[in-house]
This record gives structure tokens, C-alpha cells and sequence, in this order.
């Protein structure tokens, strides 16, 4: 099926300002509450947000075989499931009732008005039930930054980094979308030069800057996903703040890897960009040598060129942007992250959500943590109120965005805005 969403050339009848994260061509996938209380699925084009269930209720995705309740639920889970056809007729679909020359919907008030919504009527929820959530650690810069940090220089990468995604199974019951604040975690840690560890409120709270893809149903228990089919299986993706104790984890993390340290929250972005949406923005991976065995060979351009920055917002302050960075510095692709996952025959499902990893650039500005940024508290990092940053204080918010943009479109995510509270 033709992908014509993307039509760089359309406009549509709703209102788009110029740095919109959401023209017609985005078309992402949400879940709100409405003014009257009701969850539903929607899109969002300019700062309209586009109730799906009411539309399918008024007929305007007739001819494409979707279940009557199919936009009328609290997750994005069985439209996932649907798969790729599904996704792109229905894209394909809203592209055409908002265009600026179908007057369908446009001069129908009565169906516009249990269509439309202002963003200050509803409220954005998770937009999938995550089944099952892995963390790689792909980003070549950042794994290095914190390998010099606790094992020197030479010693950074460890010996199976370059030959395969590194990465570990997370939690999902923690996995929460903006606008949820989060408290400081407690737990054990190991002050330095102590012999004994202490239990209290962590003082090393980190964001990490990455993205996560969302996945639907892929493989059977002991089926493989070859590296060239595996993006028929991502839905998605959204910005990911993996929140970290940094002192939590070190302590604890030896030797099967992070556990409290960062399952007290994860924060994603409540609209899933498809990855149909992405396609005008991809670009080479970084060369990789040594080059991977055969079943990690990637062909083509699988690596997308997404800007990303961190602001963090002090109480009663303004923000300070802190870092920027790009999707596209990561060294293992999502592709090859999949083949990975399911080459021993892990089943993946839909809603399965699989995080990057943070994401550092090559320069201190465009590190993707304040472990890194601030160089594990050596090099406060500044704010523009004057205040300085070792890690996250408390009542300080943490947002992430991120954005494509070529000659005529802008495809971005829009932000995830999480707040630190103090320790319960
Ligand atoms: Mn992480």
C-alpha cells in the first residue's frame, strides 16, 4: 500500500503554525481522555487533538477492515496488532479528511464538534499497555564516557560492546507518559570510602536522553526476525526518559546489571510518531568495525536523523536547555537491536517497547545524562538562573524533545515533561 501520508505538498483545513511538531504528515497515534470523560484513540494535527473513535463512529474510515471498538479503547495495543496495512490505510485516510481541499468533515459542524478537541480539553494518557520493556546501551559515545569514568580509558568499552547491542530486560509496571511527577527513589548505596552501605534517599538522580520503539506482534517462541525484515515489525517511537539513581546502580548493579537504579520510573512521550512518518529522514548508521556476524548485518539506511534536547526547569524558573544530541549517533540500529532480541527465539508482542539507550553525541554538549554532562559531579553544569547541576534536584522538571526536519517538513514528537518530587 502507497504511503501517502507523507505528501510533503498537502495542507491541511486545521491550523499548523510554521514550527509545529504536528503537520498533516505526522499523523501520530495517542490516547486521551476527553472533556466528557471518555478515553479514546486519537491523532493530533497543529494543537488540535482528532478523536479516531467518533470518526470511525461517523463512518469516515469506511472501506478499511477495522473492528467496530477498535479506536474505542484505552490502549494502542490491538490497533498495533492490526499491523502495517492497517496503519497505513489509516494514515493514509486522515491525511485525506484534513486535507485542505476535502470539505467532508471540514463543513460539517456537528461531526467536527465530537471530533475535535482543543489540547486544553483533553488528557494525554500511556499510549500502549507495555507488555514487556528492554533497555539496550547502543550509543557508542555514551557507553564509553561511562566506562572511562569506572574503568579508565583503555579499558572503556567492554569486549563484547562492538560485537553485538548490549542491553538488559526492564520493568514495565513503571513505564508512565508526561505530566507525571516522580519522587525521589531510596534505596541502598556505598558512600565513598564507606565499608558498608547506608539506606536513604538517592542523591544521584539522572535522566537519560533516548528513544524506544514500540513494537507489534513479531515472532513465534523459537522464530527468529531477520535484521532486513525487522522494521515491519516497529510501529513506532516515542522520546524516552530512562530515570536513573546513579548511586543505586552502582552499588547494586554488579554482576547482573541495573535494577533499582532505574526501575522507579521511566517517563515516555504520549505521542507514538509512526516509523511510516520517519521515512523521509533516514540516514546511514555510523561504519561499523569491526562488522558484525552475518545475522547483524544491516543494508540500507536504518538509522533516522531525529534532533533531541534536554531542558531541565527549576521550580518557579525558567528552563535551560542542557543538551542536545541525534537519534542518528547511535551505533547499533533499531533493526539490528531486534535480530538481536529475538535471535535465540524470544518471542516479541505488540506493546513491547524497546529503549535505545542514552543517547551521546561526540562533544560534552551533546551528552545524553548529567552522570555524563557534569562529569559525575566534577563539572557542575550551569543554569541560567544562576543555580548549578551536579544531578536532578528536587522539583526540577526534566523535559525531552526532539524533531526531524528536511527543506519543507518538520516530523517531531513534541515533549515529555516529568517532574522530581521529593522522597516519599
Ligand atoms: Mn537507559
Amino acid at each position: 500500500m502507497p504511503n501517502f501520508a507523507n505528501n510533503p505538498d498537502r495542507a491541511s483545513w486545521l491550523h499548523v503554525g510554521s514550527d509545529s511538531d504536528f503537520p498533516i504528515q505526522n499523523i501520530p497515534f495517542g490516547v486521551f481522555l476527553t472533556r466528557d470523560d471518555v478515553i479514546t484513540i486519537g491523532t493530533r494535527i497543529g494543537d488540535t487533538a482528532i478523536d479516531l473513535g467518533a470518526l470511525h463512529q461517523l463512518g469516515y474510515f469506511d472501506g478499511i477492515p477495522l473492528t467496530d471498538d477498535i479506536f474505542l479503547q484505552d490502549t494502542l495495543n490491538d490497533f498495533i496488532a492490526d499491523g502495517r496495512q492497517t496503519w497505513r490505510a489509516v494514515r493514509n485516510r486522515i491525511a485525506e479528511i484534513f486535507d485542505e481541499n476535502n470539505d467532508a468533515l471540514k463543513s460539517n459542524p456537528k461531526h467536527k464538534d465530537v471530533v475535535l478537541f482543543r489540547l486544553d480539553e483533553i488528557e494525554m494518557q500511556l499510549p500502549v499497555q507495555v507488555g514487556d520493556y528492554t533497555d539496550f546501551y547502543a550509543s557508542r559515545e555514551h557507553a564509553t564516557n561511562v566506562g572511562t569514568m569506572f574503568r579508565g580509558k583503555d579499558n572503556a568499552l567492554m569486549p563484547n560492546w562492538l560485537h553485538l547491542p548490549v542491553g538488559y530486560h526492564g520493568r514495565s509496571s513503571s513505564i508512565i507518559t508526561t505530566d507525571i511527577p516522580v519522587h525521589r527513589p531510596q534505596g541502598q548505596t556505598l558512600p565513598a570510602g564507606a565499608n558498608s552501605p547506608v539506606f536513604g534517599p538517592s542523591k544521584a538522580v539522572d535522566f537519560e536522553l533516548e528513544m524506544a520503539f514500540i513494537t507489534t506482534d513479531a515472532n513465534d517462541l523459537g522464530d527468529s526476525i531477520a535484521v532486513d525484515d525487522a522494521e515491519e515489525y516497529i510501529f513506532g517511537l516515542v522520546l524516552f526518559n530512562d530515570w536513573s539513581a546513579r548511586d543505586i546502580q552502582k552499588w547494586e548493579y554488579v554482576p547482573l546489571g541495573p535494577f533499582l537504579g532505574k526501575n522507579f520510573a521511566s517517563s515516555i512521550s504520549p505521542w507514538i510518531v509512526t516509523l511510516d512518518a520517519l521515512e523521509p529522514f533516514r540516514v546511514p548508521s555510523p561504519v561499523q568495525d569491526p562488522e558484525p556476524l552475518d545475522y547483524l548485518k544491516s543494508t540500507g539506511n536504518k538509522s533516522f536523523d531525529i534532533n533531541l534536547e534536554v531542558a531541565i526547569r527549576p521550580h518557579k524558573s525558567s528552563e535551560s536547555v542542557v543538551t542536545q544530541s541525534n537519534f542518528k549517533f547511535m551505533y547499533w540500529n533499531m533493526a539490528q537491536q531486534l535480530a538481536h532480541h529475538t535471535v535465540n527465539g524470544c518471542p516479541v508482542n505488540a506493546g513491547d517497547m524497546m529503549g535505545s539507550g542514552t543517547i551521546s553525541g561526540p562533544t560534552p554538549d551533546s551528552y545524553g545524562s548529567m552522570l555524563e554532562l557534569a562529569w559525575k559531579g566534577e563539572k557542575p553544569v550551569q543554569l541560567k538562573d544562576g543555580s548549578s547541576r551536579k544531578y536532578i534536584e528536587d522539583m526540577d522538571t526534566v523535559i525531552l524533545r526532539g524533531y526531524c526536519k528536511n527543506g519543507s517538513v518538520r516530523i517531531g514528537f513534541g515533549d515529555v515533561k516529568t517532574q522530581l518530587l521529593p522522597c516519599k
